[in-house]
């Protein structure tokens, strides 16, 4: 990893905020709207008077307001990040925010958006031999779960030299963008039908949809330039469990609350995003790390979308994931 005191383009995680609109139920209590996008990349504090040392004012590289749709918050969030993966480049895309701010919701339409522009770059690129991979799991409790193959039981973590594994995680080619989407929603409904049985668990559970991208020129002759590398999609568990554990803090133990992947997530990403990337990053101390760490840091690129109710009932913890925000650019 390189020294130095700063930071290229590239090497920075590209950090945005969207805030949803008022739910049904903030509408029907009559909640009232605090927080407002005052440009492209400003949030401020609009609501009644706060703590004296609480900002009014947060920036980031891009801010998505209420009005804005998904495809504006792919285009301008997640788009350069996620296209790095056609030219070898492993990549990885965060849904941040407390549960009901909209992780899922945003995750759901920036995949979407990917894999047409994904396929849009295979059918413009004839010169290259494109294949398309996917895998995918769920991270609870750290158990790691395959989502693409129903019923199947906790995987093990393997170490590779190449790095690190999920031992008998299910790999399919995707035939063609149909396919793609087809193996997306296998993996979606799987998800929906362990929260049914686990109350509470996409708020607790963290998803990731791997894609590997592989390409290589259609050349008979000469050397064949090959590129290979993953793109994730990781819709994490609710930050307000980021919190509660923060609050525990020494006495870590496993227990329902407690969300070592979570955790650990928020000081990798605050580790890479400080200004010298040097030091031990703890990526071993979680699943989710360990699962993402050649996508994370060295030469990947990492893009975070926070996400956020507008809501004054949500205050703190908006404030909190503002502030996971701020410390992760
Ligand atoms: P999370 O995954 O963070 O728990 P969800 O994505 O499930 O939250 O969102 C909670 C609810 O709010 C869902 O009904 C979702 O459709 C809705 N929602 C979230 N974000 C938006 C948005 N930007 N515009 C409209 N509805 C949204
Ligand atoms: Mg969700």
């Amino acid at each position: 990893t390189p020294g130095g005191s700063s930071k290229s383009k590239e090497e920075k995680i590209f950090v945005t905020v969207r805030v949803r609109p008022l739910s049904k139920k903030e509408l029907a209590m009559k909640d009232q709207v605090v927080w407002e996008c005052a440009d492209s990349q400003t949030i401020l504090y609009k609501g009644p008077p706060q703590d004296r040392a609480a900002p009014t004012s947060y920036t980031f590289d891009k801010v998505f307001g209420q009005s804005c749709q998904t495809d504006l918050v792919y285009e301008d969030g997640a788009k350069d990040v996620a296209m790095s993966a056609l030219t070898g480049i492993n990549a990885t895309i965060f849904a941040y925010g407390q549960t009901s701010s909209g992780k899922t919701f945003t995750m759901r339409g920036v995949t979407e958006s990917a894999v047409s522009d994904l396929y849009k770059h295979i059918e413009n690129t004839p010169e290259r031999e494109f294949t398309i991979k996917i895998s995918a799991m769920e991270i609870y409790n750290e158990d790691v779960k395959d989502l693409l193959k129903p019923g199947s039981g906790s995987l093990r973590l393997l170490d590779d030299p190449e790095g690190p594994i999920v031992d008998k995680l299910d790999e399919q080619v995707a035939k063609d963008k149909e396919h793609l989407r087809h193996l997306i929603s296998i993996c979606e409904e799987q998800r929906q039908v362990g929260e049914t049985a686990l109350n509470d668990a996409s708020s607790r559970s963290h998803q990731i949809i791997k894609l590997t991208v592989e390409s290589k020129l259609r050349e008979v002759s000469g050397c064949v330039k090959s590129f290979v590398a993953s793109l994730n999609f990781v819709d994490l568990a609710g930050s307000e469990r980021a919190a509660q554990t923060q609050a525990i803090g020494a006495r870590l133990k496993e227990g329902s609350h407690i969300n070592r992947s979570l955790l650990t997530l928020t000081k990798v990403i605050r580790k890479l995003s400080s200004e010298k990337r040097s030091g031990h990053i703890p990526y071993r101390d979680s699943k989710l790390t360990r699962i993402l760490q050649l996508s994370l840091g060295g030469n990947a690129r990492t893009a975070i979308i926070c996400t956020m109710s507008p809501a004054l009932t949500y205050v703190e913890q908006s404030r909190n994931t503002l502030f996971f925000a701020t410390c992760a650019k």
